[in-house]
């Protein structure tokens, strides 16, 4: 039986298909290199570079440089495929190392590839005074703490109350960042063919007064939960790596996304073999 993920959605596209490319780079002296010698070599093979709609999206650096280049190619995410190459440690989303380079290229000039899809984490937040709705999309995860001190929360699930939380925070995460944040949490690791949100507590008090569920919860598709204020209603919300204040908010909605980020494999890559290196070597 061919070796493939379960997220797969398109075998065997044509090498034809990627006509334009972006390169994302962490920035430092050797990423930056690297992407040169990448878009040198791929316009040789008369690919287009192209940061306004790219077919390819190759990022260099590491997992960050992938939340970067996510962020930064969001609107395109129906046709543009992601992949990463690492110029630090193994990465997760970066699993390419700078010695495969030419490889790579070699690859996306002349071998058919899969394209995965991977699902997303929906944010919104709504507030008291205006009709207003900041939607968010996180690669990784959100998380929501209080604009000052303590986290006083209701955490309602398909808008029924299911807890008051009371506590540093609360992370919500998708599946491929089950093995980042969330697992610093204790939260499970998840295939991310299922299409599910995890919800962690972020140091919550459980005493006689204040109690949570105190373990990691997961979410299907269509069943959103919201945080509501109870009295402060001031979060300070992280998406993957971006980070923003709120003001008198009604409440913030996480779900599993419409959208779905798109990998281009060419070569098969099993998540849990991906697991087992990252953290058992
Ligand atoms: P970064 O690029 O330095 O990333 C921090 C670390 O998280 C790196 O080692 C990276 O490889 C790893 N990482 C990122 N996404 C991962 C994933 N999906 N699976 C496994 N490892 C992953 O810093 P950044 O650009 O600020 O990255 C933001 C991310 O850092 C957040 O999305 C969050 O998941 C992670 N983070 C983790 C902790 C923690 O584990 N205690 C705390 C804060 C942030």
């Amino acid at each position: 039986m061919k070796d493939k993920d379960e997220t797969t959605v398109a075998d065997d596209v044509a090498a034809n298909s990627l006509r334009t490319f972006a390169v994302e780079t962490r920035g430092d002296t050797f990423s930056n290199a690297l992407r040169e010698r990448i878009m040198k070599e791929l316009i040789h093979f008369h690919l287009v570079y192209d940061e306004t709609a790219p077919d390819l999206v190759i990022s260099v650096g590491g997992d960050g440089t992938l939340l970067q280049a996510f962020h930064r190619y969001l609107s395109g995410l129906s046709h543009t495929a992601f992949v990463g190459v690492h110029t630090g440690h193994l990465g997760f989303y970066a699993d390419w190392t700078a010695e495969e380079v030419d490889e790579l290229v070699e690859s996306v000039v002349r071998k058919s590839h899969n394209i995965v899809e991977y699902p997303l984490l929906r944010v919104a937040v709504s507030y008291s005074d205006t009709n207003e709705l900041k939607t968010y999309l996180a690669l990784n995860e959100c998380t929501i703490r209080s604009g000052e001190g303590l986290l006083a929360a209701d955490v309602l699930i398909r808008g029924e109350k299911f807890e008051s939380f009371r506590g540093d925070g609360l992370c919500f995460s998708t599946p491929t960042g089950s093995t980042a944040y969330n697992k610093g949490l204790a939260g499970a690791i998840i295939h991310p063919s299922l299409a599910s949100i995890q919800l962690t507590e972020i140091a919550s008090i459980n005493n006689r007064v204040f109690r949570t569920l105190g373990s990691p919860l997961i979410l299907p598709r269509h069943h959103h939960c919201q945080v509501k204020p109870v009295n402060d209603a001031r979060f300070s919300v992280t998406v993957d790596h971006l980070s923003t204040l709120h003001d008198k908010v009604k409440y913030i909605e996480c779900s599993v996304a419409e959208e779905r980020i798109r990998f281009a494999r060419f070569r098969p890559l099993p998540f849990w073999r991906r697991v087992r290196d990252s953290f058992i070597g």
